[in-house]
């Protein structure tokens, strides 16, 4: 029996950090940045099919300091680049990143000079959206699950230990392709055998 047993109905018990990842989750402004097509899905999102005003997140900041999710959203030239790291310095802390569709994440069918291979080179994601371009209700998912990370998100010493655990995991984890099997050397032939 723990102590909430003994208490009068009507007391809710919580954590400090539970309290602030609810207050966190159910404030994320995103900062406008559609860069290419996805951004026409993104914009769809915002709609009233698809409402993403269910978590009250239909107002895109136009200054970065009132946003705290940056939604990439199409290829990113090495022209942008600087400019969409600027924006994600002044970017108000804790902030998060979703690199939608397969152009921010990997560069896409963009394999040339002059679009960088993958958003994350530039700003840490948090959550990459696969597609070419992801549906909205994908991009539901994908704020669904990053309100899921942000609800879990430690403070203080705790995060630095979640952190540490996390880094370390990653170092254990085994790499995704195994070596290939070597075919089987033959041996010498044994002597007096058979011709
Ligand atoms: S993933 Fe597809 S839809 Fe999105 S920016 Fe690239 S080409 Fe356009």
């Amino acid at each position: 029996m723990g102590i909430e047993d003994k208490l009068p109905s009507g007391v809710l018990l919580t954590t400090v950090e539970k309290v602030a990842g609810y207050a966190r989750k159910s404030s994320v402004w995103p900062a406008t940045f559609g860069l290419a097509c996805c951004a026409i899905e993104l914009m769809s999102t915002g709609g009233p099919r698809h409402d993403m005003a269910r978590f009250g997140m239909e107002r895109a900041s136009n200054t970065p300091r009132q946003a705290d999710l940056m939604i990439v959203a199409g290829r990113v030239s090495q022209k942008m680049a600087p400019v969409l790291r600027q924006i994600y310095d002044q970017m108000s802390e804790p902030k998060w990143v979703i690199s939608m569709g397969v152009c921010a994440s990997s560069g896409g069918m963009f394999n040339n000079y002059a679009i960088v291979q993958g958003v994350d080179h530039i700003v840490p994601v948090d959550i990459y959206l696969p597609g070419c371009p992801p549906r909205p209700e994908m991009l539901l998912d994908a704020i669904v699950k990053l309100h899921d990370r942000i609800q879990n998100m430690k403070l203080g010493v705790n995060r630095e230990h979640q952190v540490t655990e996390l880094e370390q995991a990653q170092l254990r984890r085994l790499p995704l392709s195994a070596p290939a099997p070597q075919p089987a050397v033959p041996g010498p032939a044994a002597p007096g055998g058979a011709d």
